[in-house]
């Protein structure tokens, strides 16, 4: 059995060779940490978001303890998410969740393609309880979103169990056609945790795709802590932030 278990993650790389999140390139030996084909590595590295803690000013967070993004929300990172958008990629999020252990948990990089990165957090006190995923507010059936194939990933790679209570309140309006005030007004009360939802005394990882306003991740911290969670913190692919100065494109 525990060979099979081995022997199965070698089988499907094989069949299903690791690739680039960002470009699509197969990955050999040269990639960078296991995960970046090297002609996106510059670019990867610009759109770092660096420390990956939000500065709460820019943001409308309530509800969270923390909040934190691996990279900023532009060019080659933005694309690379909308490919992922209604489960389109299931393989490029595992990649992302990937780049998410390494950037924003100090998880250590896997020694090779295709490998889990090392999260060396401390068995014995889990920094956090429990992984929720943010709700896909407009849901295709049978298919998961990408908050919750971020979800799954980063619970394996930080050895967390994967929880979804949260689901979205029927007749909410979908944020995006919404300016920022109006977003936070819709966004508070728009989640709520399924009856029965127990979270009392847990710490809990929300993870979702793209911060904007941080609106929808405080409405879920909201619901969270209503089912008795002590501690909310999300963490995201990327935030929507303006690029600082050296890190935009320079143009001719
Ligand atoms: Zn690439």
């Amino acid at each position: 059995m525990d060979s099979i278990k081995k022997w199965l993650p070698r089988l499907a790389d094989a069949l299903f060779p690791r690739r680039c999140p960002f470009c699509g390139a197969l990955l050999g030996a040269d990639a960078l940490q296991g995960t970046v084909c090297p002609a996106c590595v510059p670019e990867e590295m610009r759109l770092q978001h660096i420390p990956p803690r939000l500065p709460e000013g820019e943001h409308s967070f309530y509800a969270l303890s923390q909040a934190a993004a691996a990279y900023y929300y532009a060019d080659t990172v933005r694309s690379a998410i909308l490919r992922c958008k209604r489960g389109g990629s299931p393989w490029r999020a595992r990649e992302l969740a990937d780049r998410m252990a390494v950037l924003v948990f100090g998880a250590l990089p896997a020694r090779r393609v295709g490998g889990l990165p090392q999260y060396l957090g401390v068995a014995m006190l889990p920094l956090y309880n429990c992984i929720v995923p943010v709700p896909p507010r407009q849901p295709l059936p049978g298919v998961p979103g990408l908050p919750l194939l971020l979800a799954r990933r980063l619970g394996q790679v930080l050895r967390i169990p994967v929880e979804t209570p949260l689901s979205v309140r029927p007749g909410t309006r979908p944020q995006k056609e919404l300016s920022r005030d109006e977003r936070l007004q819709n966004a508070r009360g728009a989640f709520v945790c399924q009856p029965g939802a127990d979270l009392t005394g847990k710490r809990v990882l929300l993870v979702d795709d793209i911060i904007t306003t941080g609106a929808t991740a405080s409405a879920c911290a909201l619901a969270l802590l209503q089912a008795g969670a002590t501690d909310v913190t999300v963490a995201a692919v990327a935030v929507a932030e303006e690029l600082p100065k050296e890190k935009r494109k320079k143009t001719k």
